[in-house]
Parts: C-alpha cells; structure tokens; sequence
C-alpha cells in the first residue's frame, strides 16, 4: 500500500480526504496537533501526533512511513482571528509549512498536494477570479496560504517537490454517511452555525454586515462540498504520480450565494425557522468570493457531484444530527 502523508487529517477537509485516500487504495497516515482537529475523526489510517514546527517529530514519522506524498491540510484557517492574532498565522502556517517542506526535502517526499484558499486573492471587483490572476490577500490568513505558495515554487527550484496547489472557495457538507463531518470548538463557519442555531443548540446568527455592495447587502460566497473537494485531491495526487508538473487549481462551483440566501436554504432543508441577528462587518472579509474550476474540470477530469446548496446543507445536517467528536 501506497503512504500518503496527511497534515490535519484529524480535522475537516482532512479526514474527509483521509476517507477518499483510502477509498483510492491508499493509507493516509495522520499527522495532526489536535489544537483544532480531534482523534476520533482519524478513522481510515494511523494517527501520528505531531506539530508542523516540530522538525525532529516529522523526521521520525518520514522515516517510519517513507510517504509517496503529502496532502498538507494543516493549518489555522479563520480570517477573524487571522487579523487580531497574525503572529499565531505567520508561526503556525508559515513557519510550520517552512519545517515540514524541509523536512519532506530531506526525506526525498517530492509529491506535495497543497489546501490553500480563495482568501490570497483578496477583494478584486469586477476582475474574474483565475489561476494566474494577481493575489492581493487582506488578511493575514491569506497572506499566510500566498506565502506557502511562494515557498513551493522556490522548493520546487531547489529541492524538486513538484506540487499541485487548491485554491479552496468555501467549504460545506460532510460525509454522507456521517463518519465525518464538520466539527469545530469553537464553531466559526456559517454553515454549521446556522444549523445550530436550527436545533436551538446556540442563539441566533448574527449575520456579519448588511451593507456591502451586493444585492440583499449581505456577503456573497461560492460554496463546495467537502466530498467533491477531497477527490479533486485524489486527482492532484494522480496528476502527479504519472509525473505531471506543478499546478494550480481553484476549485469553485462558480455559483455565488449570499449568506441570506445560505440561511434561506438552510431553512428549506431543515423545515425549522433559524434565528439571525443583523450585526456589524467582520474585519477582513471580502464582499464577493465567487469563482469556477475550469481548469480543474478541464484538465483533472474534476466533477463537483454533491456540491448543490441544498446538498450540502441536508449532508451538513446528517452530520450534525447523528452525533459529533467528544469535545
Ligand atoms: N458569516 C456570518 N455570520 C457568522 C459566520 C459567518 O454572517 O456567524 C458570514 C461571513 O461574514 C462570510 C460568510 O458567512 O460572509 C462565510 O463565512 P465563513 O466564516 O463560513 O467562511 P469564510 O468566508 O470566512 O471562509
């Protein structure tokens, strides 16, 4: 069986991609600091726990699984936090993602499969949104994922780790068959937020500004399922096994929603009225995220299969109904 080392895959897209590798024929082996992921998600593959700054930790579990490649999830993610506490992205995305590609630079780990996010290009009106347009993050998560792909392209030069990068839209969904799903503590995503609120376990949504420059003045998103997401990882894996060289994929459905109409669907799906608030901007959020994945479609043979609204919020629900990680 075929290695393939997984960071983060104790948390959301991680060990849903955990699943989809071992679906695949591979052994995905977790490597995980459990500061936001949770052992009970890491069910298809050995657990190593480990941080990303930890060179000697990683060495070792090089050397014990000799990995064909890494699918690197591994990161802090929430913008909010990203601009109040940047130092906590530069150190832990940056500085982490810096150690563990040495380390797979020493080991000869060459295949790196990367998540990074919509969030490195920033808030561009009226420029569409491709590969190889300009990245002007602004907020520190985003300058954290650009500079881990400013760093790829350097180790690909001097080291030769060809990788394939995901240019995430956002993330909803879980497993259809509810071994995984989305569980954060604190829980900052709309989605699941929303369908908390649903069931009466939290208060209302505060919806974050009703004045941007979009129709119901609410911030427009374009939203993937996790499942469709992880096999396109699957396909950037192939893409480099049969020696393809690096690329860049942005994975989107290319239908913006607006977080109004998530919570009108989400009502739909759910058949219960789900409590929002108005209140005011988050800091570093753009108005309009909203993209496609031709490239990915074109040339991955990528087919978002449960990536509808609807879908991903009645997935979502399953989950979220059937039982979460202990917290
Ligand atoms: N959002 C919101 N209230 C919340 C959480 C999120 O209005 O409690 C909005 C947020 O401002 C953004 C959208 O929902 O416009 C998606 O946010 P999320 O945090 O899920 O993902 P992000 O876009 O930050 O990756």
């Amino acid at each position: 069986m075929t290695n393939i080392l997984v960071t983060g895959g104790a948390g959301y897209i991680g060990s849903h991609a955990c699943k989809a590798l071992a679906a695949a024929g591979y052994t995905p082996v977790t490597y995980d600091n459990l500061s936001t992921g949770w052992a009970e998600a890491v069910k298809f593959g050995p657990f190593e726990q480990g941080d990303l700054t930890d060179r000697d930790r990683l060495d070792q579990v090089f050397a014990a699984y000799n990995p064909a490649a890494i699918m690197h999830f591994a990161a802090l993610s929430q913008v909010g936090e990203s601009m109040q506490l940047p130092e906590l992205y530069w150190h832990n995305n940056v500085a982490g993602s810096l150690t563990l590609l040495q380390a797979a630079a020493q080991a000869g780990c060459l295949n790196f499969v990367f998540s990074s996010t919509c969030a490195t290009y920033g808030d561009q009106d009226n420029v569409v949104l491709d590969e190889d347009c300009a990245q002007h993050p602004i907020n520190a998560y985003g300058k954290s994922k650009r500079a881990i792909e400013d760093m790829l392209r350097d180790f690909e030069t001097a080291h030769g780790i060809r990788h394939v990068v995901f240019r995430y839209f956002n993330v909803a969904g879980a497993d259809p068959d509810a071994e995984v799903g989305e569980f954060h503590q604190p829980e900052t995503h709309l989605v699941p937020l929303l369908l908390d609120a649903a069931q009466g376990k939290r208060d209302a949504l505060t919806i974050f500004g009703t004045d941007y420059d979009t129709p119901d003045g609410t911030c427009i998103r374009d939203y993937v399922h996790v499942c469709d997401l992880v096999d396109a990882h699957v396909l950037g894996l192939g893409w480099l096994e049969v020696g393809k060289g690096s690329r860049v994929f942005k994975l989107g459905t290319g239908s913006g929603f607006s977080v109004r109409e998530v919570i009108a669907h989400a009502g739909a799906v759910t058949g219960r009225d789900v409590p929002v608030v108005e209140g005011p901007r988050r800091p570093g959020d753009c108005t309009k995220l909203v993209s496609g994945s031709t490239r990915a479609e074109a040339e991955l043979g990528w087919t978002p299969k449960r990536s509808t609204m609807d879908c991903m919020i009645a997935d979502a629900w399953r989950w979220q109904k059937s039982g979460h990680y202990s917290a």
